[in-house]
């Protein structure tokens, strides 16, 4: 396939956004893409939502796999675009539908004209949630085909268009999501002393929470606990029987975050102790911190030299991103594509420039050739 439309395809995809592990009509699309092009040197297999292409290379000596996350979120889009998402409630908020054309441009590109060694491109479902990679590469589709080294880019809404950012080291944190569920005895609100209120409790509970990282952690190193989410209660005039309170946990070291739940585990059986209630947890999904391989990163930068993309040295970011599950199993790194947004990631109005879809397939296509 030489005619190449990215702003069409990347159009095309914004209007089907699917949650994780639901990316049906996404896959069909991808798949239908991909076949298009291939050639004897294609291998296409699925992995539930996901797809896994492999091209074969002309005289091998390793693979070299290029992974792009698939998903949408599910928040109503507000951008007015002709292209507007066409599933009510759901939106390509993250970027996911750039990820996804630049990984079809590339794999174009490289089935036109085959370098020397194997390339594994990666359509991996679920990165906003449940978490898609860790399962993927546990899965025997992957390991069969399991890369020598990984690499993979998400849109920079700060960056303008033509630069692309990385840095050795870590780039993003670990994170985890918290789900607290308070349960004690309502009642009337004019006899507290006769209910266990939910609603203190949990109050009590977001201030205690900011001390673990304060008072419990080294400062030297990051570490950041939030509650977004508090609920309690039915009317104003009921004692809470329950109180919910939802969050993210999220630290520049791996071991911190095990620190951190084991503090806060701890808290729980004091305050259910304090309140005389019952505190349940629930971690959700857990994202391991994104860490870069330093040579890999000094080659992405080498390989753009004499191109127009210009390369920015990155500062790593409380953000969290599932490629870092692939990262801990196999080096390479990760880095930012800049689309020059005014509205930023997850938001309802994101509305990254087109015109970084091919600087973003031309920095992939070099990062590979450049092995040759
Ligand atoms: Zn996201
Ligand atoms: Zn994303």
């Amino acid at each position: 396939m030489t005619a190449f439309d990215l702003q069409t395809v990347r159009r095309e995809l914004h209007q089907i956004p699917e949650l994780g592990f639901k990316e049906e009509k996404t896959q069909r699309y991808l798949l239908e893409k991909i076949r298009e092009m291939a050639t004897d040197r294609v291998d296409i297999k699925t992995w539930r939502t996901g797809i896994l292409v492999h091209v074969s290379g002309t005289n091998p000596s390793k693979r070299i796999g290029f992974r792009t996350d698939i998903d949408g979120l599910p928040i109503l889009e507000d951008t007015g675009f002709d292209f507007s998402s066409t599933h009510p409630g759901k939106m390509h908020a993250c970027g996911h539908d750039f990820h996804m054309t630049i990984a079809l441009a590339a794999l174009s590109r490289l089935i036109a004209q085959p370098v020397k060694d194997n390339v594994l491109f990666i359509f991996q479902p679920a990165e906003e949630g449940p978490g898609g990679a860790k399962p993927m590469i546990e899965s025997k589709e992957f390991l069969d085909w399991k890369p020598d080294t990984i690499f993979a880019l998400h849109i920079a809404p700060n960056l303008s268009v033509g630069k692309v950012s990385s840095k050795p080291g870590l780039l993003f944190a670990n994170t985890s999501e918290l789900f607290i569920d308070f349960k004690g005895l309502g009642g009337h609100a004019a006899y507290p002393h006769l209910t266990k209120d939910m609603t203190v409790a949990a109050s009590n509970f977001v201030v205690q929470l900011q001390q673990i990282v304060s008072r419990g952690l080294n400062p030297l190193d990051g570490s950041v606990i939030t509650i977004g989410k508090m609920e309690s209660g039915f009317v104003q005039n009921a004692i809470a029987e329950t109180a919910r309170l939802e969050g993210t946990i999220r630290t520049t070291e791996a071991s911190s975050i095990l620190l951190v739940k084991e503090k806060l585990e701890k808290l729980i059986k004091g305050f259910e102790i304090a309140y005389d209630c019952e505190i349940n947890v629930d971690y959700g999904s857990n994202y391991y911190q994104v860490v870069n391989d330093g040579k890999y990163v000094e080659l992405f930068q080498e390989s753009l030299a004499g191109s127009d993309i210009e390369y920015v040295q990155a500062s790593a970011a409380m953000t969290g991103e599932d490629f870092g599950d692939m990262l801990k199993v196999i080096p390479g790194f990760m880095f930012w594509l800049g689309v020059d947004s005014p509205y930023g990631l997850h938001h309802a109005k994101l509305a990254p420039n087109e015109a970084a879809l091919s600087v973003g397939a031309e920095a992939v296509e070099r990062f590979i050739r450049s092995f040759d």
